[in-house]
C-alpha cells in the first residue's frame, strides 16, 4: 500500500492540484478541511479520486483549534502544510490573517509531534517569506534574493499577508529544530498562476487574472515586480519535495519575475483586444493617491512600485529537478480555462 499523506488546505487553488497529483501516483489522501458539510469544496476531489488509483479521506480540522489535527496525523506518514488565507480582503490582520497561519502552523507541528508515524513535514510557504518590499534588496545591498533571506521589513501593520507567511515559516523552523522525527522542507512559491481545479477559492491568484481581464488596470497598472510561477509546478515541487529522500531546506519557486505590464503585453499578444487589459503604467503619485481606493496601503505603493526585484531559482531546478513551465503557456491555459467556463 501507498504511504497515507496528510494535507491541509487541500481543497484550495494550489492544494488541489497537489491532491490531484498525490492521488494519481496511488498515495491515500488525508484531506483537511474546516467544513466537511460544505461539499462543494472538495466534490471535485472526490471525482478525481474516483478516476485514480489513489484514496481520498475527508477529514474535519480548524487551523485555530488546539488539538484539531492530532486525529488525522495519527497513522499519516507525512504532512503537506499548506493551509492558510491568502487574501488581501481582511478586516483584522491580526485574527484573519496572522492567527490562522501561526497557530495554525503551531497546531499542525505539534500533531507531527503527537504523531509515532509522521517523518516528515512538506511546508507551503511564500517569497513573501523571504522578502517584504521589493525596495528590501536595494536597501540590504542585494543583486537578488535567495533561500538564505527571511522577510524582516513586514509587520501587522504594514504588509500583514507577508508577514503572516514569514512568522508562520519561522515558527516552523523552531518547532523543526526542537525535535529529531521529522524533517521539514519548505517550498516558497511566487506568484501563483494557471487552471484552477476549483470554483470555490479566494486566492488571490484567481482575483489578480479577473481583474486583469475585467479592466480595472486598463487605464494604468501599477509598475510592480512580482515573480510568477504555474500551479501545477507548485504542486510537482511539492510531492519532489515529499519524495526525494534528501530534499532539505528551503526552495524559492519562480519561473521569472515581470511586471504587470510585461503580464498584460504577453494576454494581448495571444487575446488581442478581446479584454480591456492596462494600456500604460499609472504615475506612482496618482498610484499614492488613489491606493486606498484599491484596498492598498500609500506605504506599500512607496516601498514596491517601480522597484524590480530578482529572484535565485537555481536551488528548485537543481536540488528539486523541477522544470517550469514558460509564464505565456501558463496565461494563455488559464484564461482559456476562465473563457470555457463562462
Ligand atoms: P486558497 O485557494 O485560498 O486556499 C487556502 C486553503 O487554506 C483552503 O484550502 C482553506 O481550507 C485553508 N484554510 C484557510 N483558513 C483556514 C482555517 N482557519 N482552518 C483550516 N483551513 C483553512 O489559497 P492558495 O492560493 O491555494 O494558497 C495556498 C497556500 O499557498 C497558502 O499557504 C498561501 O499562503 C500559499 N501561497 C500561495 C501563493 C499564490 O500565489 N496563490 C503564493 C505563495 C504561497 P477550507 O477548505 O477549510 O476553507
Amino acid at each position: 500500500m501507498k504511504n497515507t499523506i496528510l494535507i491541509t488546505g487541500g481543497t484550495g487553488y494550489i492544494g488541489s492540484w497537489v491532491t490531484k497529483q498525490l492521488l494519481e501516483k496511488g498515495y491515500t489522501v488525508r484531506l483537511t478541511l474546516r467544513d466537511k458539510k460544505k461539499k462543494k469544496k472538495y466534490q471535485h476531489l472526490e471525482d478525481l479520486a474516483s478516476n485514480s488509483t489513489g484514496k481520498l479521506e475527508i477529514w474535519e480540522a480548524d487551523l485555530l483549534k488546539e488539538g484539531s489535527y492530532d486525529k488525522a496525523a495519527d497513522g499519516a506518514d507525512a504532512i503537506i502544510h499548506m493551509a492558510s488565507p491568502f487574501t488581501l480582503r481582511f478586516k483584522d490582520a491580526q485574527k484573519d490573517l496572522v492567527d490562522p497561519a501561526v497557530k495554525g502552523t503551531r497546531n499542525v507541528l505539534s500533531a507531527a509531534n503527537n504523531s509515532d508515524t509522521v517523518k516528515k513535514v512538506v511546508l507551503t510557504s511564500s517569497v513573501a517569506a523571504v522578502h517584504g518590499d521589493n525596495i528590501d534588496m536595494q536597501e540590504k545591498g542585494l543583486q537578488e534574493f535567495t533561500e538564505e533571506h527571511f522577510n524582516s521589513t513586514s509587520s501587522v501593520s504594514h504588509q500583514p499577508y507577508s508577514y503572516s507567511k514569514v512568522a508562520a515559516e519561522k515558527e516552523a523552523w523552531k518547532m523543526h529544530d526542537a525535535q529529531s522525527d521529522w524533517k521539514l522542507v519548505v517550498i516558497n512559491p511566487s506568484f501563483v498562476l494557471g487552471p484552477s481545479l476549483t470554483a470555490n477559492s479566494d486566492s488571490e491568484s484567481l482575483a489578480f487574472i479577473n481583474d486583469m481581464l475585467s479592466g480595472k488596470y486598463q487605464t494604468g497598472a501599477p509598475d510592480l515586480t512580482f515573480g510568477y510561477v504555474d500551479v501545477r509546478d507548485v504542486a510537482t515541487a511539492h510531492l519532489l519535495a515529499l519524495e526525494k529522500e534528501d530534499a532539505e531546506g528551503r526552495h524559492i519557486l519562480a519561473e521569472r519575475t515581470a511586471s504587470v505590464m510585461d503580464v498584460a503585453e504577453i494576454l494581448k499578444k495571444q487575446f488581442g483586444k478581446k479584454y480591456k487589459l492596462p494600456m500604460m503604467k499609472a504615475p506612482k503619485w496618482l498610484l499614492t493617491l488613489i491606493a486606498p481606493m484599491f484596498g492598498l496601503q500609500r506605504s506599500f505603493i512607496r516601498r514596491n512600485v517601480g522597484y524590480p526585484i530578482k529572484l535565485n531559482t537555481t536551488k528548485s531546478k537543481q536540488a528539486l529537478g523541477l522544470k517550469y513551465t514558460p509564464l505565456e503557456q501558463t496565461l494563455k491555459e488559464m484564461v482559456e480555462q476562465i473563457e470555457m467556463q463562462k
